[in-house]
C-alpha cells in the first residue's frame, strides 16, 4: 500500500484539516482523510450530525460568507488544508479569498469552477478543444428557443445554463414537451441560472464518472464509477442526486480508458492551461459511452456524490498527501493510488417524496450491523436535543461496502440496510444491476 512518491518524501505540516460542506461526500472524505497519522484533526465546515461519529472530527459552525471570520478561525486553528466540498462556495470564489491568504486549498478557483456553474462556457470550452460531447445550441430567449427546437429533426436536452442543484436538465419525449422545459426556464424556474438555455443533441449509451486530481498542470485518476440517477429499480422514474453507485465501472477497460484520457481527460487540462486558470482540485468528468465513443456529458468541479462516498473507503491512508500536492501544485503525475484490493459499492437510503417533497425529523434506528468493510456516511442527518438521530434531508444515509465482487457488496449493504430504520425510508434494490451475479473481481 503506498502511493508511489517517486522523488517526493517531504510533505508539509499536515496536523489540522478543513472540510466544507454537509453532506455524506464530505463525511467519507473525512473518514478517508483521518486515517493518515499525521492528521490530528478534521474539522468539517458545518458538517452534519454523522461528522463527529467519525475518528478525529469537529463539527465548526461559522458562515463561510463571512470571509473575515472565516480566515480568522482557519488561522486560529492552524489549518493545513482546506478542502472545498460543494459547487456553490466554488462558484462563488471562496478558493479564490482562501488561496489569497496564503492558505492550501483543494478546489478550482472561480475561473476553474466554470467548467460546472455554466454550461454554455463549458459546451464552448469543449468545442474549442475538440473535446466530443453532444452537439449544442446557447439560447438566450425562449423565442431563439422555439425556433431551434421546432426546426431541428433531432431528439434535444434541455438544460438551465446555471447551477440547478442537479434539478435543471429536462429530457423531453416531444417537441411541445421540449419547448414547455425550455419556458419553464425562461419563466424563472432556476431564477439567474436560467437566464440562458442550453438545447443539446440528446446522446444514448451508459454513463461513467471519472475523477482527475489536478494540480493545475498534471494529473492523476481515481478509481472510475458508475451511479444510478433514476428514483425508481430498472433506472426508471425521475433523476436524482444518486440513488447508488460503485467502483470501480467494469464497463471502461484498461484500453477504452486510455481513449478517455486522450480524447477528453488530456485535452481537458490542456485547455484549462490555454486559458490559463490554475485548476487545483478535482474534475470530474460525467461520460456517456456512446456508440461512437465516449462523449462528455457535463463536467462538475468537486466530487460526486454517491460516487465519492464509494471510493473514498477504498483509498488507503495516503490519499491526504494527493489533495495536498494538488493544492502546491505538486504532483508528479504518476503517482500510483494503491487501493483497497476491493471493490465498493453503495445504496443511498432516502426520505420518502425525494428528489420532490418529504417530510424530515424522523428517528433513525439502526439494529445489529456487520461493520466488517461497511460504512454508513449521513447525508442528511441531524441531532434532537436528546441526542437521538433525525432524517434532516432528502438523501439521509449513504450505506457502504467493500467486498471481493459485487455480489457480496450488495448482499452484505442490504442485509445491513434492513436493520436501519426510519419513517418513510426508501432505496432502490438493484443498485449495481450491471455488475451484480457476474462476480467481477479487482483481478479480472
Ligand atoms: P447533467 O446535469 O448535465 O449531468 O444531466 C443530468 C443527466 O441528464 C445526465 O446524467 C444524463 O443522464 C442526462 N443527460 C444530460 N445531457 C444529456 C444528453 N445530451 N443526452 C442524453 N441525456 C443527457
Amino acid at each position: 500500500m503506498g502511493i508511489n512518491l517517486t522523488g517526493s518524501k517531504e510533505f508539509n505540516r499536515l496536523e489540522n484539516i478543513v472540510i466544507i460542506g454537509n453532506g455524506g461526500r464530505e463525511n467519507s472524505l473525512a473518514w478517508a482523510i483521518q486515517k493518515n497519522e499525521l492528521v490530528k484533526k478534521v474539522y468539517l465546515i458545518p458538517g452534519n450530525a454523522g461528522s463527529e461519529r467519525i475518528n478525529k472530527c469537529e463539527r465548526i459552525n461559522i458562515d463561510i460568507n463571512n470571509d473575515k471570520e472565516l480566515v480568522e478561525k482557519l488561522n486560529f486553528l492552524k489549518i493545513d488544508l482546506i478542502i472545498i466540498g460543494p459547487e456553490i462556495p466554488l462558484a462563488n470564489g471562496l478558493a479564490d479569498i482562501l488561496r489569497k491568504k496564503d492558505f492550501k486549498v483543494f478546489g478550482p478557483g472561480k475561473d476553474g469552477s466554470q467548467l460546472e456553474y455554466s454550461k454554455s462556457w463549458a459546451k464552448q470550452f469543449m468545442q474549442s478543444a475538440n473535446i466530443p460531447t453532444a452537439k449544442f445550441w446557447k439560447v438566450n430567449s425562449l423565442e431563439e428557443a422555439k425556433k431551434i427546437i421546432y426546426s431541428e429533426s433531432i431528439p434535444l436536452v434541455v438544460k438551465a445554463d446555471g447551477l440547478a442543484s442537479g434539478k435543471g436538465v429536462f429530457i423531453p419525449e416531444s417537441k411541445d414537451e421540449c419547448f414547455k422545459s425550455a419556458e419553464l426556464i425562461f419563466n424563472g424556474k432556476f431564477g439567474d441560472s436560467g437566464r440562458v438555455v442550453v438545447l443539446e443533441e440528446k446522446i444514448q449509451g451508459p454513463e461513467v464518472s471519472v475523477f482527475a486530481l489536478c494540480d493545475g498542470q498534471k494529473y492523476v485518476l481515481l478509481p472510475t464509477a458508475q451511479d444510478h440517477k433514476r428514483l425508481k429499480e430498472n433506472d426508471k422514474g425521475p433523476n436524482t442526486g444518486g440513488m447508488g453507485a460503485y467502483s470501480p465501472a467494469p464497463l471502461l477497460t484498461e484500453t477504452y480508458l486510455d481513449r478517455i484520457i486522450n480524447e477528453i481527460i488530456e485535452p481537458t487540462i490542456n485547455e484549462l492551461n490555454k486559458k490559463n486558470i490554475d485548476y487545483r482540485g478535482v474534475i470530474y468528468f460525467g461520460l456517456m459511452i456512446t456508440e461512437s465513443g465516449p462523449k462528455v456529458i457535463e463536467y462538475n468541479c468537486r466530487f460526486g456524490d454517491p460516487e465519492c462516498q464509494t471510493i473514498m473507503p477504498l483509498m488507503d491512508q495516503d490519499f491526504v498527501f494527493l489533495l495536498e500536492k494538488c493544492s502546491m501544485g505538486k504532483l508528479i503525475g504518476n503517482e500510483r493510488i494503491d487501493t483497497l484490493d476491493k471493490v465498493s459499492g453503495c445504496v443511498i437510503a432516502t426520505s420518502k417524496g425525494y428528489p420532490h417533497e418529504y417530510k424530515t425529523g424522523f428517528p433513525i434506528k439502526i439494529g445489529k450491523i456487520d461493520s466488517n468493510n461497511f460504512q454508513i456516511f449521513d447525508s442528511g442527518t441531524s441531532l434532537s436535543k436528546t441526542g437521538e438521530l433525525l432524517t434532516d434531508g432528502g438523501r439521509v444515509l449513504t450505506i457502504v461496502c467493500q467486498d471481493k465482487n459485487f455480489d457480496l457488496v450488495f448482499e452484505k449493504a442490504y442485509k445491513n440496510l434492513k436493520e436501519i430504520n426510519f419513517d418513510g425510508i426508501y432505496y432502490r434494490n438493484d443498485i449495481g444491476h450491471q455488475v451484480r451475479k457476474k462476480n467481477f473481481t479487482r483481478e479480472n
